[in-house]
């Protein structure tokens, strides 16, 4: 995976802009990501799958930001949404419905309304009660629904367990041992038509086995599904390729599909993937600013100025995050000698009122109040999970370009906070 961060004697660059001259421009806490880093991980598969017809489909879950969007749309990439908001953000971005497919446990009728109205190419279904209001929907736009079984191959992805889907005591998809009787039904409803299967068994794998798991009991389903006549145009086996945090080793788009194609080799079926993380994690980085350093005795506390609401992974998932000063620095200025910051190990927590507030945990590090720090590996899950909790603006997103940089959302200001509110009539006496 391209990483977007590179260091020069200890300052730190997105491509060949320094994120000091960022921290400066825009404030902090800020989200910066990369174009070409973006652009390249989203290469890696589409070079990867050069041999064999394939559509992928981003996340758009990860990173919804319509700068994000419309730099994969130059490149040819699809979607996967989970809701008619990331729909809208797709168009608005330049893409192209015809290439979505819409993911997600509990679509409304609106939703696949408007869905239908653009005609995507497909909904991902999650359960038989779906299929029916999908069919009567449909019915009532006077549309035909194409229509992929998201099916749960019970396959442990082993990672944490809030991002795996592909268990049976999961929420997501069909029991893959009653998606055959599911299919037959789906066959004989008048609006709908059904085009492919799907699964996505979690998030955040570094392994390649359970891939190869989930896709094998697809395509021992694929083949039954053929012998009771029912023949599909395509096979999405979902996102979940991990990155790299801290010292994890997950294999490249390239090693992952070589995996893959193998098992697909005599079969005329487009391969479609969802890939998330591994598009836009390591594109993106956070900056923020310490604010205060502090002790108690046993800990210290570098409180910074971006909290849980801006970047929420460390606090729901115990995610690790890396987190560097973006420069060197003064610590080599002999003459500025009471701010030489002196290495230790901080808690670097923000200011929410919540003990799990925080970003990072005994980490060693070398800093004074004033420094600006970058969290590395935030392009994902980051800014899109992120909550006005604590009457907090949210942060702005920048995305870089070569040295070209562009403010693609602002910072959220108090007026924007406060607009969707009213106080109650005043009381009558
Ligand atoms: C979240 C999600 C993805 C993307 O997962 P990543 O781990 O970010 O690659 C793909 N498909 C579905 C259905 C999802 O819910």
């Amino acid at each position: 995976m391209h990483h977007a961060v590179s260091s020069q004697d200890g300052n730190l660059f997105i491509e060949s802009t320094s994120l000091s001259s960022i921290a400066s421009q825009f404030g902090t806490p800020c989200y910066v990501y990369s174009k070409a880093a973006i652009s390249n991980n989203f290469l890696a598969y589409q070079s990867a799958l050069a041999d064999k017809e394939h559509l992928i489909c981003y996340a758009v879950k990860a990173n919804s930001n319509i700068a994000v969007l419309q730099t994969l749309v130059e490149l040819g990439a699809g979607f996967d949404i989970v809701s008619i908001g990331e729909l809208e953000r797709v168009l608005r971005a330049g893409g192209n419905p015809a290439k979505v497919v819409f993911s997600g446990v509990a679509k409304t009728a609106s939703e696949m309304q408007r869905a239908l109205e653009l005609g995507i190419h497909c909904f991902n279904v999650e359960s038989e009660a779906e299929l029916e209001l999908l069919n009567s929907t449909a019915a009532s736009c006077d549309a035909i629904a194409a229509v992929s079984l998201r099916v749960n191959p019970d396959v442990d992805a082993q990672t944490h367990p809030y991002i795996s889907t592909g268990l049976k005591e999961n929420k997501f998809g069909i029991d893959i041992n009653l998606a055959a009787k599911v299919y037959q039904r789906a066959a004989q409803m008048a609006h709908i038509n059904v085009v492919g299967v799907d699964c996505h068994i979690g998030s955040q794998l570094v392994d390649i086995a359970p891939f190869v798991a989930a896709l094998e009991r697809l395509l021992a389903l694929v083949d039954e599904l053929a012998g009771l006549g029912i023949a599909l145009q395509h096979i999405d086996i979902g996102g979940g390729l991990g990155v790299r945090y801290d010292n994890e080793q997950p294999p490249t788009p390239q090693s992952y599909m070589s995996a893959i194609l193998p098992l697909l080799t005599d079969r005329s079926e487009t391969l479609v993937l969802e890939p998330g993380r591994s598009i836009t994690a390591n594109a993106g980085v956070m900056l923020t600013q310490v604010q205060y350093l502090k002790s108690n005795g046993e800990k210290n506390f570098a409180i910074v100025d971006a909290a849980m609401n801006d970047m929420i992974r460390p606090a729901l998932y115990q995610a690790w995050m890396d987190i560097q000063p973006i420069s060197a620095g003064n610590s080599d200025n002999a003459v500025a000698e009471s701010a030489v910051a002196k290495s230790a190990v901080y808690d670097v927590v923000g200011p929410v009122c919540e003990t799990g507030d925080f970003l990072a945990k005994d980490r060693s590090l070398a800093i004074s109040a004033g420094d600006y720090l970058c969290l590395m590996s935030a392009g994902a899950y980051g800014f899109v999970m992120s909550s006005n909790y604590n009457s907090r603006p949210r942060a702005p997103e920048v995305m870089v370009d070569g040295n070209q940089v562009y403010l693609v959302r602002r910072r959220e200001t108090i007026e924007d906070l406060l607009s969707g509110e009213s106080l109650l009539p005043a009381a009558v006496r």
